[in-house]
């Protein structure tokens, strides 16, 4: 008979299995870059590495008055934004919530729904002491956000692959969303122009590059989990056709959260990481994001959690349903869970008597630390590894570059930043202190109004 296993025991076994050695990591580390550069050789990849016909990086010098409405997963954002050149600007929004049945409803009317909007705010903000003061006869360039993978062949056009974020809303895959959004921008008779059709992580990069110029590369670790940076077009064969003169750079949106799908052969996944992605609506799809994102980490830790409630470990006379139920566990609160500052660990009694009715003995608490801090620790190094991986590509060791990175995880997890760094320089030792990241400017409003007033330029 076995012996039974301890708190500690288990522990043990769990830092084994989310630890991520050094050389690890750099095994990975090659098989991501491997993966980008087939993603920009041949079309219809796993990692898709899509062209988005954003050329080149903002002077800085950017000026004028630019709309830019962003359709989110749970609000519609309509901004205005002032560019004032040296890499300043002011923003004035606001925010139109989306209901469940809109995100359903037919693809027309929600493309009504954001030109009505945008009429509203419009409306709302000219006038005698308005901020708004559009002559007849201007129209004004309009940035539309719109972060829901897109085949495109030009700024202002793109087909919608598939929906993502729980929208449904049928008419609308595999039509020019531009199109139908001019479309209802014509019926609401609107002085706007649509310029620039982009996703947030290419705004990120572009707005974050506009106010610290050594930026090179974004990233998003929010809900999802994506990158993009600058490629030389020289570099990127699947596009030759086009003749795009080959002395450009132009923004490549990598959508790498899709990194290591379908095959699974580099990631180290543990049998919490596989339940989740038999349980999720899209199984085998986004194995890196499924790793990383703030959507999966806290049923991550939930599920060792119950796993330790019927070994007999954790919580033990107590009734547990309330953690049993699926999603329970925000990462929100995984996140307060690593950063709690008393000895007592205070905040974890808040949170487990307060969200499940449980009470923690201080060794409980302790632990439920301590896998806080292996999935986060986790997340973050193997967002280390995405980034090293383009670091490597583009020879930015040597030159040192900035990465913009924006969403709840890497804004308010506790250490997300430090331990990306810290797995930087256990891939490629000292000489990855030249990589900064920062939080980076808001994408989806100035990134998309900098990239309207690029296109206007250029045109
Ligand atoms: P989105 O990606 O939808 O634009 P966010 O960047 O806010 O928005 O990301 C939302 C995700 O971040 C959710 O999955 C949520 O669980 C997670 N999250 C929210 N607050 C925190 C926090 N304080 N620490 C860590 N994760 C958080």
């Amino acid at each position: 008979h076995a012996t039974k296993r301890t708190m500690a025991d288990h522990l043990r076994r769990l830092e084994t299995l989310f630890t991520l050695t050094p050389q690890r990591l750099r095994m990975i580390t090659h098989a991501f870059r491997e993966t980008l550069d087939l993603g920009l050789e041949k079309k219809e990849q796993v990692v898709p590495m899509i062209p988005t016909f954003v050329f080149g990086w903002p002077t800085g010098q950017e000026k004028g008055d630019y709309l830019a409405i962003d359709l989110g997963g749970t609000n519609l954002r309509v901004c205005l934004v002032h560019l004032q050149g040296q890499g300043k600007f002011e923003v004035t929004q606001s925010k139109y919530r989306l209901t469940e049945e809109q995100k359903q409803d037919e693809g027309q009317k929600l493309f009504d729904f954001c030109a009505e909007s945008l009429k509203t705010f419009i409306d709302s903000n000219s006038g005698e002491d308005g901020i708004l003061n559009i002559e007849p006869g201007q129209n004004l360039p309009l940035g539309f956000t719109f972060s829901y993978p897109c085949r495109q062949d030009s700024i202002d056009h793109g087909v919608l692959i598939r929906w993502t974020k729980g929208f449904g809303a049928p008419n609308t895959e595999g039509h020019n969303v531009a199109e139908m959004f001019q479309k209802s921008l014509d019926k609401f008779e609107l002085p706007v122009t649509l310029t620039a059709l982009i996703n947030d992580t290419t705004g990120t990069l572009i707005a974050s590059h506009y106010v610290h110029p050594d930026t090179r590369i974004a990233c998003i670790f929010g809900t999802g989990c994506n990158a993009a940076y600058m490629e030389h077009v020289k570099d990127v064969p699947k596009i030759k056709d086009l003749g795009i003169d080959g002395d450009l750079d132009m923004a490549i949106n990598c959508e790498w959260g899709a990194f290591d799908s379908f095959e699974h052969e580099h990631l180290p996944r543990t049998k919490y990481d596989i339940i989740i992605d038999e349980s999720s609506n899209k199984p085998a799809e986004q194995a890196f994001e499924k790793l990383i994102s703030g959507r999966y980490l806290g049923e991550i830790m939930r599920l060792v959690i119950c796993e330790l409630i019927d070994d007999g470990i954790l919580f033990l006379g107590q009734n547990t349903y309330k953690v049993e139920v699926p999603n329970a566990l925000d990462t929100a609160l995984v996140s307060l869970m690593e950063s709690d500052p008393t000895d007592e660990l205070l905040m974890i009694i808040g949170i487990m008597s307060h969200f499940f009715a449980l009470e923690t003995t201080l060794a409980e608490r302790q632990f439920l630390r301590a896998i806080a801090r292996l999935i986060g620790r986790r997340a973050a190094r193997l967002s280390a590894c995405g980034i090293g991986a383009i670091v490597g590509k583009m020879g930015y060791l040597e030159s040192g570059c900035n990465v913009g990175c924006d969403g709840s995880l890497y804004n308010k997890y506790p250490g997300f930043a430090g331990r990306i760094q810290e797995g930087l320089v256990d891939i490629y030792g000292e000489k990855a202190r030249n990589i900064y990241t920062h939080h980076a400017e808001d994408g989806s409003g100035v990134g998309s109004a900098i990239i309207a007033a690029m296109t206007k330029a250029r045109k």
